[in-house]
């Protein structure tokens, strides 16, 4: 099979499996495992934070950053498409007694007058506005790049008001190889910042979250609430610090795969691709065929290709390092297939 599921189903290299079996380990929970500190120190160093913390999973870095961040009864704002309010079982409601206001942003951009809008006066009959939520690069809007000068125009306003804010950078390396700029001028101007080591960067498991030192002893003590406090996590650290050192860079060939599939999508009557391809997402538009995007990834998977549908007419493809140029191509020619099925029943 040719997965285009996702980048999270990529497995760990073969260095990442040796450096599990050599790790030196320690228990974490008691901070004495040496691989997750150094782990830690790396990252919170890469990001231009003050201190980090390994945590399970991606959702569990953003729960961890609204825990930290909010009190019962506070509003986040947050991009309308982001993965916060869709993906994450309104985690942010159940577990931080939070409510979500969703603005519609240009590709997971908020303009500052949007953004200024959103924010709560004073007011007694009011929630206060206690975080501020972005995403970069942004999955629902396919992949987008958010650049330095837009984040700082939002975290900008984010200051003025004295709120926190929170990236959502879960492909944060995907957004600073495309553009080519030293991922502290995308993650920097935040209050915290979570990014993914089991993307595209290939780590088994795990998350990293960033921030000051006071708010990543809150975190520490939310990860432990949340029953994410694990023992000799070194085993999980030591692929990670690999993804960080040496699978950022080739993150460019999934890109360039990216572009591969949407030159060539363009080509097939019945397809277009739905978004601009920034890195490594590409959406296909299947309005033109006589059939819905979940027939059309029925047909994919008989045909030997996996893809998840993104709405009733979109089916999302993400390229990932586990995939060669001759599967790329093999999955291009299945793309045609099914679509010139769909074509002929039209
Ligand atoms: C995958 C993803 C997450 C969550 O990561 P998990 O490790 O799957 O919990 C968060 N945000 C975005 C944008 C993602 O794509």
């Amino acid at each position: 099979m040719i997965d285009l599921r996702s980048d999270t189903v990529t497995k760990p290299t073969e260095s990442m499996r040796v450096a599990m079996v050599d790790a030196v380990v320690g228990d974490d929970v008691y901070e004495e495992d040496p691989t997750v500190n150094d782990l830690e120190e790396y990252t919170a160093e890469l990001l231009g934070k003050e201190a980090a913390l390994l945590v399970t999973s991606g959702t569990q870095g953003n729960q961890i950053a609204v825990l930290g961040h909010c009190n019962l009864g506070n509003e986040v704002i947050m991009e309308q498409e982001s993965h916060l309010f869709h993906y994450e079982g309104a985690a942010i409601s159940a577990f931080a007694g939070v409510q979500p206001r969703t603005v519609l942003g240009d590709r997971g951009f908020i303009a500052q007058a949007e953004l200024e809008a959103a924010i709560r006066s004073e007011d007694v009959h009011a929630p206060e506005t206690g975080l501020i939520c972005l995403e970069n690069t942004h999955n629902r809007h396919g992949g987008a790049i958010i650049t330095p000068e837009q984040t700082k125009e939002m975290t900008d306003v984010a200051k003025r008001y004295g709120i926190p804010t929170h990236l959502d950078g879960a492909r944060l390396f995907n957004a600073s190889v495309a553009l080519g700029v030293d991922i502290k001028e995308l993650s920097e101007p935040f209050t915290s910042v979570q990014i993914c080591l089991s993307k595209g960067l290939g780590a088994p498991i795990g998350s990293i979250i960033a921030g000051d030192k006071a708010f990543i002893k809150k975190a520490r003590k939310w990860r432990k609430r949340l029953g994410g406090g694990m023992r000799q996590a070194g085993v999980i650290a030591a692929p990670g610090k690999i993804a960080l050192t040496s699978m950022v860079e080739r993150l460019k060939d999934d890109h360039t795969h990216a572009q591969f599939i949407a030159k060539a999508v363009e080509e097939i009557r019945g397809l277009s691709v739905g978004n601009q391809v920034d890195t490594n997402i590409v959406l296909l538009d299947t309005t033109q065929l006589s059939c819905t995007a979940q027939e059309f990834v029925n047909h994919l998977y008989t045909a030997g290709v996996k893809a998840n549908t993104f709405g009733p007419q979109t089916v999302r493809l993400i390229t990932h390092k586990d995939l060669s140029q001759v599967e790329i191509e093999k999955a291009i020619d299945t793309l045609r297939q099914v679509a010139s099925y769909f074509e002929m029943e039209a």
